[in-house]
């Protein structure tokens, strides 16, 4: 019997595990794919937002802006790449000016930091390539960039480090609240039996929580898609570019990654759950939108190396009308089954906020009330073993490394200068890899301009070889996304 179960491993359930593992607790994090953070954590615009959208009597804006603060000390501790860049919401019109000083006010009661309007001038001064028709911006200086994947794998690596069972390709199927008030849950695997339980299910969280109590909410998948630029332009802009904003979202943005790309994108489409499609039309409407803030991106469609979407879980009450939601964190009317879900963006950005609130405001007092005080973990560290990023090293850097284990003068990726050194390390980490799109959201082989064509085959034998399995065994992602290898020629 664990104390603990929490469903989903993407941000929500493994930032919740983590938070957690600083107590004696036994806790178990459940997830039905085969990596960490496979589903919304893996596809979004990865933006660290200052936080002066959301009003400051919903928890998007209680905890966007402190969780913002957070970052740095996270990423820090995580080893994960995070860069603040200031971003700008631009504005075209006197009606969209009027639109920026009612965020810049929303931004001031939700206590962000660094935030102004800059006047045209101002504007270009920072940021040559975006559109001489604008006619202002709101600047945020707190706004950055983060790799969400690098992020989540992190986190729970660390909540496994400091205690926490981690069981993958458990899909939930069933919750029992037993008499005893206990639950248990069947998977797909095994039945796992806990006296409270995390429902952190992401776009399928509302299906989770009806599995055991009367429905309250409803989950509205929203698809977003994106293209990436080739890291060749990845300097067009330098801040993170917005357009005014509107009832559907913040619009299409125009930004640089973390990783020195360039990003544009996400429309908002309702679909159904699980259809990450790029269809061509919402492609066609992304760069036509990017082009209004950033019309210098017309000379370079012709690098684009990858178009990929995710589906935001928007929250309605009990309509399909409103997206006017807010973070759902708190002890559903089934005691003991806490709900972490509508946890749509900033859920990124909040998470350092809205992780310890969810369990020291809401965990913690709902087992205090049954009289359980757990004491603190005494080995809690909330630091991951350093990851070596080979490609950022200083020459003599380099080259001590590659004396110490010469699998650091191997290169894998050529694109994005791998080594065969990593790519051993990201497989042998607690939650390391197992597929290669795991090795790719862990150090980048794949990423780069040739989306994986050179290195894929070598990053295949390397699993093979590490895990120990055959070739044809290694998949690129998800059991039902299809394996890479049908067999050796002349033997199909
Ligand atoms: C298009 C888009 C853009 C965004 N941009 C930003 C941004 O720039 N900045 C920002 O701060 N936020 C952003 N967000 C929001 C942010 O990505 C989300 O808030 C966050 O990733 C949600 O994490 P999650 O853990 O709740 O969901 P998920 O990452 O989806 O995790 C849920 C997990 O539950 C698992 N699961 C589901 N059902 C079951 C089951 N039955 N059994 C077992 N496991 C199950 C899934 O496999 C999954 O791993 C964006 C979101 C989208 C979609």
């Amino acid at each position: 019997m664990y104390d603990i179960a929490i469903i989903g491993a993407g941000i929500a359930g493994s930032y919740v595990a983590r938070e957690l593992s600083r107590y004696q607790l036994d806790v178990v994090l459940l997830d039905g794919e085969n990596d960490v953070g496979n589903e919304i954590t893996m596809a979004n615009s990865a933006i660290v937002h200052g936080g002066f959208d959301a009003p400051s009597y919903k928890l998007k804006g209680k905890f966007n802006a402190p969780g913002n603060i957070m970052y740095e000390k996270m990423c820090r501790d995580l080893c994960v790449p995070y860069k603040r860049t200031g971003s700008l919401v631009v504005a075209h019109t006197e009606h969209d000016m009027m639109t920026l000083h009612n965020l810049y006010q929303n931004g001031l009661k939700n206590g962000v930091p660094d935030l102004r309007i800059m006047f045209e001038d101002e504007v270009h001064e920072i940021e040559e390539n975006v559109s001489p028709d604008i006619c202002g911006a709101l600047y945020s200086g707190t706004a950055g960039l983060v790799s969400p994947f690098e992020l989540c794998t992190k986190v729970a690596e660390n909540a496994v480090d400091n205690g926490i069972t981690l069981k993958l390709n458990h899909m939930v199927t069933n919750i029992a609240k037993k008499d005893d008030g206990t639950f248990k849950i069947e998977t797909t695997e095994e039945d796992i039996e806990a006296r409270y339980v995390v429902n952190a299910g992401g776009v399928y969280a509302d299906d989770i929580y009806k599995m055991v109590g009367d429905p309250y909410f409803k989950i509205l998948a929203r698809r977003g898609v994106y293209f990436i630029f080739d890291k060749e332009i990845g300097d067009l802009v330098h801040n993170v570019i917005f357009p005014c904003p509107t009832k559907n979202g913040k619009g299409i943005l125009v930004s640089p990654t973390v990783h020195g790309n360039l990003l544009i994108g996400p429309d908002a489409m309702p679909v159904d759950k699980g259809d990450i499609c790029t269809t061509q039309d919402r492609l066609d409407y992304i760069k036509e939108n990017a082009l209004k803030n950033c019309p210098k991106l017309a000379q370079y469609m012709n690098k684009i190396i990858r178009s990929y979407a995710g589906t935001r879980n928007t929250p309605v009450a009990d309509t399909y009308t409103t997206t006017d939601g807010d973070f759902i964190i708190e002890e559903s009317p089934v005691k003991g089954f806490v709900n972490f879900a509508g946890y749509e963006s900033p859920g990124l950005t909040s998470i350092p906020a809205s992780g310890y609130y969810a369990v020291e405001e809401v965990i913690l007092p709902m087992l205090k009330k049954d009289g359980i005080e757990p004491k603190e973990n005494e080995n809690f560290n909330p630091k991951t073993r350093p990851h070596i990023y080979f490609a950022d090293l200083p020459e003599e850097e380099k080259k001590a490394l590659i004396a110490k284990d010469p699998k650091y003068g191997k290169i894998i990726c050529r694109c994005e200068t791998v080594t065969e050194a990593e790519i051993i390390d990201v497989i042998h980490r607690n939650v390391g890899a197992t597929t290669v799109k795991g090795v790719k959201k862990r150090c980048r082989p794949g990423a780069g301009r040739c989306q994986g064509g050179f290195c894929s085959p070598r990053v295949v034998e390397i699993l093979a070889r590490e895990l120990g399995c055959e070739m044809d065994d290694i998949m690129y992602d998800a059991k039902d996304k299809g394996y890479i290898l049908k067999g050796r020629t002349k033997e199909i």
